[in-house]
């Protein structure tokens, strides 16, 4: 019977180190040894809940159940939001199982294990292979954070003579730059002041804009598409007159409230809002062989698998400091 470490959310929000006992492997899950996990934002909604935290996992594989059929002992793997879907609806068949209505989701189901742990148990068909190149922290916040960026862009097939604003620079915005760069996209950043505009750049941004005070924007070119990687909405009448018609635009940050948006701008542009969640298995593959391949890497901050390493990085989120991704490691 394997016993796993888990940290648990607790109804004050302090961080509860507990064990999971679960059945003996079956069918094609998979036993795995917790090397890296990032921080996400999601991890602080559910801190005040009673599950296991944690959905950007990098781990070992220690052993394989009976009908596991391409893992083997030894290989390096990352896990994310999704752990299981029906696979036969139409959602499944065509490669959208993160719309499948069975979807296994963080947060929603399994709620005894998570990747902030030293061990788990998943089924091998919503593991991921990890490229040599990415190392087990650079990969963690690929896990959801980089899933959810390259999904907004690739799923809805950006092109690379588009211009792609991204406005917000922490864990999800500073993989968007890069993703975008590389995919040979005009990136321009909006950010509230200038505090990151040099470390913008060096990730591959073309322009950057800074909104604080603005009464207008001015941009090079108007923007194709915008991806919302703010933790607050941003503030649309400014971001509105530098849309492009037939725009497109991707809320991706997780946000208490209706979403709300000037009326008239959106009609008179043809400006489309388009719901994106982090990524089916096919595309977030394709997510880590593309980052591997370019050298895309988040920068991240390092902190201990405890119960105070968790909650000093969670406070670290919470105010805004992150520097751009936290990242746990095991002692
Ligand atoms: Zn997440
Ligand atoms: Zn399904």
């Amino acid at each position: 019977m394997p016993s796993l470490t888990v940290f648990k959310g607790t109804s004050d929000g302090s961080i509860k180190q507990s064990k999971t006992e679960k059945p003996e492997l079956s069918g094609d899950q998979v036993l795995l040894k917790v090397t890296a996990s990032g921080l996400c934002g999601t991890d602080l909604h559910y801190r005040h809940a009673d599950m296991a935290l944690g959905h950007e996992g990098v781990g070992v594989v220690e052993e394989v159940g009976p009908q596991a059929k391409y893992m083997k002992k030894g290989d390096r793997v990352g896990w994310g939001y999704e752990h299981d879907c029906c696979g036969h609806c139409q959602q499944c068949l065509t490669g959208r199982e993160t719309f499948c209505a069975e979807r296994a989701m963080y947060g929603y189901a399994d709620l005894d294990q998570g990747s902030f742990a030293h061990h788990a148990i998943w089924r091998e068909a919503f593991l991921f292979k990890i490229p040599d190149n990415l190392s087990d922290e650079a990969a963690a916040p690929l896990q959801c954070g980089g899933a959810t960026v390259f999904n907004a862009l690739h799923m809805y097939d950006t092109q690379s003579t588009e211009t792609v604003g991204i406005i917000g620079i922490g864990g999800l915005g500073h993989l968007a730059i890069q993703f975008a760069a590389k995919m040979g996209c005009r990136v321009i950043v909006l950010s509230s002041t200038d505090k990151k505009k040099d470390e913008a750049m060096k990730l591959g941004a073309h322009e950057f804009v800074a909104t604080k005070g603005a009464k207008e924007l001015k941009v090079s070119r108007p923007l194709d598409r915008l991806l919302v990687c703010t933790s607050a909405q941003p503030q649309w009448d400014l971001l509105m007159p530098i849309m492009a018609p037939g725009a497109t635009i991707y809320p991706l940050t997780v946000a208490e409230g209706d979403f709300a948006i000037p009326y008239m701008s959106l009609l008179l542009g043809g400006i489309t809002i388009q719901g994106s969640l982090v990524a089916s298995r096919y595309v977030h593959q394709r997510m880590l062989d593309f980052a591997a391949l370019h050298n895309i890497a988040p920068i991240v901050e390092k902190f201990p698998m405890t119960e105070e390493g968790i909650t000093e990085a969670m406070a670290k989120l919470d105010k805004g400091d992150m520097r751009y991704r936290g990242v746990l490691v095991p002692q």
